[in-house]
């Protein structure tokens, strides 16, 4: 992709602070990190969304997160905890449609926005949660 920012990384063409590498999924450090330490995991190959990647592909570019995670707490940055983030589609917050995961180290009080909490947050009870259970269930 021509003016994908992602793949010009891949192709050496824009500078990045590289991390880890394998042969399909390439770490590297955010240029905006919301902690020091900030990683993004991205496939090498360029898939805009989640429904375009291979499962196996998906599941490499998690476990290089998961080593990536360990790698930082094992550093001396300052981590007392992580997210491990995959914003799929604008509306969740995806800015480049390059499919990547976010490792962020998170300190206390460093007042990122993400939250378990929208407009929508409600507690539904069993017979709701059982009926989106079968939707998703349904529609594999
Ligand atoms: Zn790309």
């Amino acid at each position: 992709m021509d003016n994908c920012i992602f793949c010009k990384i891949v192709a050496g063409q824009a500078e990045a602070s590289i991390v880890y590498e394998t042969e399909r999924v390439l770490a590297f450090m955010d240029l905006v990190p919301i902690n020091p330490g900030h990683t993004l995991v991205i496939p090498k190959e360029h898939y805009p969304e989640l429904k375009d990647i291979p499962p196996d592909i998906g599941g490499e570019i998690f476990q290089v997160g998961m080593k990536i995670e360990q790698a930082i707490k094992d550093s001396d940055i300052p981590c007392e905890g992580t997210n491990l983030l995959l914003a799929n589609g604008s509306v969740a917050g995806q800015e480049v449609f390059h499919l990547h995961l976010h490792v962020i180290p998170r300190l206390t009080g460093d007042r990122s926005g993400f939250r378990f909490n929208s407009v929508n947050r409600s507690m539904p009870g069993r017979e709701k949660l059982d009926q989106m259970a079968e939707k998703i269930r349904m529609s594999r």
